[in-house]
């Protein structure tokens, strides 16, 4: 049971601590996604930039060299020009066209010619003429002017970036010529034109505006850090390199937006722990209403202990246990004696507190291991599981002990007892509703032998509940063919010692000629719902004897149960009628049980019949609970002792006392007192002289029947009929 309790809560922790790690990993894979989307976002933006910012610069330089092509080639394919270049003025007029303009024009700031042997006609910088020699002044000066002559008049210009002691140009070169060459002009026979330009800062700033490539400038030497677009030579070797820094525009942004994302990224964090929090709680709480209700179901309310369905469950869950371990189950069932007496006494709160007592001293006294369960009212169970290695333990011995001992409930010492019914499954084989059904005939055989008995089932009381259905059966057919017997037994006036009265009391043989005791048969009638016939037949049976005389009354015994059928009263009376008989001639015996448990119903039951003039007596006072109060109370036109009291004289000498004492008390109440069950004189003697009025018993007569009765009544009404052994 601890065990189930233990790995209930183990489980439930594990989990919340699942459901806990699931939201911790998906709340890590999903910061991971987003943190991954954004960084692909950023490089990938700025991956972006940086190409276009690469192919823009790529397009300036294409444009820088288209430029000074198309220079080149305007001036150089010019009919004009070949003719002048050709001419002795040449040095004139290529200084005027070309050497001066180098001073400002836009788009060169070099003019170099050169004729056939590449001897400079004119080398002019900035609109003066160099001091150097432009092969000296530019690098590989030679192979741009072979290129130039190389390449046919639809071939591009040759246009390469140069080193020079001013830095870093752009140059190109083309063969003077007609516009339309024929093909009588030889290449190696022509002047060149040379333009360059410089790439000034100036140049570099007019770039970054043009192209959009913020920081641009112009490096010899790789920068790191820095993107660049190359400036090859006329090898492809590089002469320096625009470099400018990477915008990042990705990067930026998300320096932008990284603390709001960052801020929004702990708000889904708190949020998805909210969640969490809020599902385990949840959880948590689902599962503990879940687990209280299922303890409700399975628990009693007033003692906490498992309750029949709780009973059924653990030992359906100890018999799969014991059934592996090789081990036998003990039912035990418990069943307190006189509770009722108690509840009906006290009252209902005090057999509760009782009732909780009873469930803590179980507890305290039986092993951790068993399994305790209240299965309602006054009827307790427990199981226990036997150690194959020890001796059979005594735990229906235990728990007699332990209820034996005194509870103190508000102030009161109430001494109980209990009953035990045990049933043992071995090696947990027997199906629980069979090991129920032997703890219950166990028990019920416990009850049978009286007070503070254990019973363990036997295979042979099986047959015995056989017995039982077959005496059922049996009285059932006795009444239906009114087989049941009446004897009589006389009271005799305590004074006079003639009868003033006689008891009639039920007697069944049965066809085969048993007699069956009262003590068992009523008891059977009552649990097989046959008592209100077999008593409305006994009622018939007396009356109609009765009625023959006349000078005598007749006491009739009532079971509780009949007071329970309300057409009870109506029963009565029609049967005194259809007998003819004298309502204030006959007395109803009632047992106290009644009183106390369905205390309306009985007061209903004896108001009806009082008013009718039927007296009601109170059989067997002393045996239980009831008190002098209860007498009036219910109003009780007479009191009989309990033969146990009138036995007692034998051997207590207190009992004396007692009787004296309680029968002075009903007197003085007016309420007359009958005693029972008088065998000897001296208790005759003992109860005259306490003040009874009607005394019974062997002394006077065992129970006869109506024939014996009528002939001491006709022939001497002063005696009591001779004994007749056969009729008791
Ligand atoms: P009870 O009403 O207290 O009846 C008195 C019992 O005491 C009778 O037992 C009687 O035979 C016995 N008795 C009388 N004098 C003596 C004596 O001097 N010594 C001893 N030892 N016993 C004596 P019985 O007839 O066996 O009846 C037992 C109980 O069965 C009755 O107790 C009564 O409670 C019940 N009973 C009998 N007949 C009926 C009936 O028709 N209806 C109901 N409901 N109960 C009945
Ligand atoms: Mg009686
Ligand atoms: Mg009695």
């Amino acid at each position: 049971m601890h065990k189930n309790v233990f790995s209930e809560g183990r489980r439930r922790q594990l989990q919340v601590v699942s459901v806990a790690t699931v939201f911790v990993v998906v709340a890590a894979v999903l910061a991971g996604l987003v943190a991954g989307s954004i960084n692909t976002l950023t490089a990938t933006a700025d991956a972006i930039d940086d190409g276009r910012a690469r192919h823009a610069a790529a397009g300036a330089l294409q444009s820088l060299r288209k430029q000074l092509g198309a220079t080149v080639r305007d001036n150089a394919y010019w009919d004009d020009a070949f003719e002048q270049v050709n001419s002795d003025g040449r040095v004139g007029w290529t200084v005027e066209n070309w050497g001066s303009t180098s001073a400002d024009y836009p788009l060169y700031d070099t003019a170099i010619v050169v004729d056939s042997r590449n001897v400079p006609v004119i080398a002019y910088r900035n609109g003066t003429p160099m001091n150097v020699a432009p092969a000296q002044f530019f690098n590989n000066f030679e192979l741009l002017l072979k290129a130039a002559r190389r390449a046919g008049p639809t071939d591009p210009i040759p246009v390469h970036f140069v080193h020079s002691p001013a830095g870093a140009a752009l140059i190109g070169a083309a063969a003077i010529q007609p516009f339309a060459r024929d093909s009588t002009i030889k290449s190696e026979d022509l002047s060149v034109l040379v333009f360059a330009k410089h790439i000034t800062p100036a140049v570099v700033a007019e770039v970054s505006k043009s192209f959009g490539i913020e920081g641009l400038s112009l490096d010899p030497h790789p920068v790191a850090g820095r993107l660049e677009a190359i400036l090859t030579d006329v090898e492809g070797d590089k002469v320096a390199a625009f470099t400018w820094p990477s915008q990042a525009p990705g990067t930026k942004s998300y320096a932008m937006v990284a603390s709001g994302l960052r801020a929004a990224g702990a708000v889904l964090v708190i949020f998805l722990c909210g969640i969490a929090i809020v599902g385990v709680v949840t959880v948590r709480n689902l599962k503990a209403s879940e687990s209280r209700a299922r303890s409700r179901a399975l628990r009693d309310a007033l003692t906490g202990l498992l309750n029949r369905a709780g009973l059924l469950e653990s030992i359906a869950d100890t018999s799969a246990e014991a059934n592996s371990n090789n081990a036998d189950i003990k039912l035990h069932f418990i069943d307190l004696d006189g509770f009722k007496g108690i509840n009906d006494a006290w009252g209902h709160h005090v057999g509760d507190e009782l009732i909780v007592a009873v469930a803590h001293r179980l507890t305290e006294t039986l092993p951790e291991t068993a399994i305790i369960a209240r299965l309602g009212g006054d009827e307790f169970a427990v199981v226990t599981v036997e150690d194959p290695s020890l001796p059979a333990s005594d735990v229906g011995h235990r728990i007699q002990v332990a209820l034996k001992k005194v509870f103190e409930i508000g102030g009161r010492t109430i001494e109980i007892g209990a009953s035990v019914g045990v049933a043992i499954s071995p090696s947990g084989k027997i199906e629980t509703v069979e090991l129920i059904r032997r703890a219950d005939i166990a028990l019920y055989r416990a009850k049978d032998l009286g007070r503070g008995v254990t019973v363990d089932f036997e295979a042979g009381f099986d047959d015995d509940t056989n017995r039982q259905a077959v005496l059922e059966a049996q009285l059932r057919t006795t009444l239906e063919t009114g087989g049941i017997d009446v004897s009589f037994q006389p009271l005799v006036d305590a004074k006079s010692g003639s009868i003033c009265a006689v008891e009639a009391l039920a007697r069944w043989i049965t066809d085969g000629g048993d007699n069956i005791a009262p003590d068992v048969f009523i008891p059977l009638a009552e649990r097989s719902g046959l008592i209100d016939q077999l008593g409305l037949q006994v009622l018939r049976k007396s009356l109609q004897a009765a009625a023959a005389w006349p000078a005598i009354d007749l006491a009739v015994n009532v079971s509780p149960l009949q007071l329970k059928n309300p057409r009870f009263v109506k029963q009565v009376i029609d049967a005194l009628q259809a007998a003819d008989f004298e309502p204030s001639r006959l007395s109803i015996e009632l047992t106290e049980g009644v009183l106390i448990s369905n205390p309306e119903q009985a007061r209903r039951a004896i108001d009806g019949l009082k008013a009718k003039g039927i007296k009601i007596a109170l059989d067997d006072f002393g045996s239980g609970f009831a008190s002098i109060g209860t007498l009036r109370q219910f109003g009780f036109n007479r009191m009989k002792v309990d033969r146990s009291l009138i036995a007692a004289l034998d051997h207590d000498q207190n009992a004396g006392a007692v009787l004296h004492a309680t029968i002075a008390l009903a007197n003085a109440l007016d309420i007359p007192v009958t005693a029972e069950g008088i065998e000897t004189e001296a208790q005759a003697e003992v109860l005259r002289g306490s003040g009874c009025d009607a005394l019974q018993g062997h002394l006077f007569s065992r129970p006869v029947s109506a024939e014996q009765i009528t002939e001491a009544y006709f022939v001497n009404s002063s005696r009591a009929p001779r004994e007749d052994r056969s009729a008791a």
